[in-house]
């Protein structure tokens, strides 16, 4: 066996090892170092990890990548990440002037700009049009059906769009060229009363993304249209709302309660401290789907009966959490930790009572060596405040929380 050279060693020591205490051991290899050191808890779990649960992560830069004039899209759906049954995600590139063409889906699209901006349309059944443009920490949501398209301005734009089901795919859209394509140019011309030859030169292909110029100002684009504009926009400027502000964090949600287009999707835009965390919650509506900005962190999902499994996240990655399954979100690293926690529901829950009480008796079972009660007798009798959660707690940690009103958004409430 060759020998190990001091230097050698000093080198393995800066490798991740499965190591934890008395635990685990090296591992020599063959192994992808690079995913290792981004992915810590799964390489060496915390101790607390236990049993099965299915993948709760996956990374848009494993995702198949579509190039196209004018940009580029790709997905993270049901295919991708079987779990997310509930929700899908596209993240999507346009060039200055790209433009997704004008399309529709069966399900309700939702979107967050995240660089740049752009030029979203769109058409309701009554004829209403709608035309705005978008920046950073804008979003849109247009309803099941709708046809509305998407065109980069001077700087280009990249943003992630949602969707109402895991089984959406972004390739399986109803596009206008495509479907000229497959009708006869007869029924075209019967259609539009125009002449057969006038559509000679329409695509030979689906075009679905395509190359076109920097539109003008927004007030060019607009046509002038008996019926008028849609009373409702489908656009909103998520990021310009006043945040939830908390020891450790900031929340803003957008729902049907602020935004009445996105009537099935629901969005909290959090940020998280260094050092501070997401406490740990539930959500009693329905599965979450998360879409990682900026920052690392982690988080460990607990599934009942025994089962934990804790993930590592950063930018560009998509987590998952099923309905009613307990979950904290840790900032590991430097900077602002930023994600998108997305629900298929009308509302995101707000607020809960009944955590404020259950995490103060847990600090109190904890504290008496007793788990009997959650109840706010037993609190009452420990006279527990919420700031006494944390020495308990042992963690380095302080929870996304100010104390004043009791404030969370696991539970819909007086928060905000
Ligand atoms: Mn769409
Ligand atoms: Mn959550």
């Amino acid at each position: 066996m060759q020998k190990t050279s001091p230097q050698d060693s000093n080198q393995m020591n800066q490798v991740p090892q499965p190591i934890r205490g008395n635990e685990g051991g090296t591992d020599p290899g063959p192994r992808n170092v690079a995913l290792d050191r981004q992915n810590p808890d799964i390489l060496t779990p915390p101790s607390t990890d236990s049993g099965t649960i299915p993948n709760l992560k996956f990374s848009f830069g494993m995702a198949r990548n579509r190039l196209q004039p004018g940009g580029w899209s790709r997905e993270v759906t049901a295919r991708e990440l079987p779990i997310a049954t509930t929700l899908a995600g596209v993240n999507m590139r346009l060039n200055p002037g790209g433009v997704r063409e004008l399309h529709w889906h069966k399900e309700a699209e939702w979107a967050y700009m995240l660089t740049g901006r752009a030029r979203i349309t769109g058409i309701d059944p009554n004829g209403y049009n709608f035309i705005d443009d978008v920046g950073v920490g804008d979003l849109w949501n247009f309803p099941a059906g709708y046809p509305h398209s998407i065109q980069g301005l001077e700087e280009g734009c990249e943003f992630v769009l949602v969707f109402d089901n895991g089984n959406f795919s972004e390739n399986e859209t109803f596009l206008l060229s495509d479907w000229f394509l497959h009708t006869p140019k007869e029924v075209l011309a019967k259609n539009f009363g125009v002449e057969v030859e006038d559509f000679a030169s329409i695509p030979s292909h689906g075009l679905y993304m395509f190359q076109s110029t920097v539109p003008g100002p927004l007030a060019s684009d607009q046509v002038s249209d008996p019926v008028g504009p849609v009373s409702r926009p489908f656009s909103h400027h998520m990021l310009a709302q006043e945040p939830i502000r908390l020891k450790g964090g900031t929340v803003r949600i957008t729902d049907s309660t602020n935004f009445p287009a996105a009537s099935t999707i629901a969005a909290a835009l959090v940020e998280v401290e260094p050092g501070s965390m997401r406490e740990l919650h539930w959500h009693p509506n329905n599965d979450e789907w998360q879409y990682y900005i900026e920052g690392q962190g982690r988080m460990t999902v607990f599934a009942s009966s025994g089962k934990s499994r804790t993930f590592d996240y950063r930018a560009g990655d998509v987590g998952y959490v099923p309905f009613a399954m307990g979950h904290y979100i840790e900032n590991t690293g430097d900077t602002t930790l930023r994600y998108l926690e997305m629900f298929k529901s009308d509302h995101a829950y707000r607020n809960s009572r009944q955590w404020e009480h259950a995490s103060r008796s847990a600090a109190c079972a904890a504290r008496t060596g007793t788990y009997r009660s959650f109840n706010t007798a037993v609190d009452a009798h420990c006279g527990l405040d919420r700031h006494a959660v944390l020495p308990l707690a042992g963690s380095r940690v302080r929870l996304v929380y100010d104390g004043q009103p009791p404030l969370h958004w696991t539970g819909r409430g007086s928060g905000q």
